[in-house]
């Protein structure tokens, strides 16, 4: 596939304006070499379906980026982005967010080790990926209830992702939660888990990603409450029997 630099850079650029990001040319060209180097490895490791440049821009990039709007920043934070994939959207609000730090996890270690490679290929301080499994990483003492925020997007369904996202919140602590037209229905069954592991929604947003016709919709969680120490319960749990 031949990929045009000129033509990828002015729709990323367009999108971004669309969405009423600021930014620099260092951040077109850090996303320009993120693609370049998601392509490449996707050969090898099959890291995600999606891979025309038109389709990684509108379905990753701006999806990851259009949450940046909604979020109240007044201090530097600690962001944890669970199932992050090929990076989706941790790595990429980093690149927005640079003086945040963020933590990276993911299952996969293909997936973990390409990120590794990525944060490396682009000089980023203040960013991680491990591998591993969210229910085994919130019982270790310096993750859990240790971030401000969570993001997460095609994880789980809520019920089972509150599971996973809450423990490792601080008290106060928001979860940005990426999610389809069935939001919904996923909140009705996502009541139970709520109470028990101590969380509210905050807010519910429509998301507006510019060229996308999916209805895309971000839940905010706020943790009021602190989480039992029995949860999350052990790897695998969770999404065999939701709360
Ligand atoms: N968030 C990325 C995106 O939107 O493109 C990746 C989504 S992919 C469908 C789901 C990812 O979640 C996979 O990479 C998988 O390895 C990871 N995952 C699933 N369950 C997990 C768990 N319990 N702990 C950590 N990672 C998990």
């Amino acid at each position: 596939m031949k990929i045009n630099k000129k033509k990828f850079i002015s729709q990323l650029e367009k999108g971004i304006k669309d969405l009423d990001i600021s930014y620099s040319n260092e951040q077109l060209q850090q996303l320009w070499e993120y693609y370049l180097f998601f392509i490449e490895e996707n050969k090898k490791y099959n890291l995600s379906t999606i891979t025309e440049p038109e389709e990684v821009i509108k379905k990753h990039f701006l999806d990851s980026l259009v949450i940046l709007n909604q979020l109240n920043i007044d201090q530097r934070k600690r962001w944890l982005d669970i199932g992050t994939g090929a990076g989706f959207p941790g790595m990429v609000l980093k690149l927005f967010l640079p003086g945040d730090s963020f933590y990276l996890l993911d299952s996969s270690s293909k997936k973990v080790n390409f990120l590794n490679q990525l944060i490396y290929k682009l000089g980023l301080s203040g960013i991680d990926a491990t591998h591993g499994r969210a229910e085994d990483l919130a019982k270790i003492s310096e993750w859990r209830g240790s971030f401000d925020f969570v993001c997460s997007r095609a994880v789980a369904s809520l019920n089972v992702l509150l599971e996973y996202a809450v423990p490792f919140l601080k008290i106060g602590g928001l979860a940005y939660l990426y999610k389809g037209p069935e939001y919904k229905t996923e909140i009705e069954e996502a009541k139970n888990a709520l109470d028990i592991l101590g969380a509210k929604i905050k807010k519910t947003i429509e998301l507006d990603v510019p060229g996308l016709e999916a209805e895309r919709y971000l839940i905010i969680v706020e943790k009021n409450n602190s989480t039992e120490e029995k949860y999350p319960r052990r790897a695998g749990i969770p999404k065999k029997r939701p709360l």
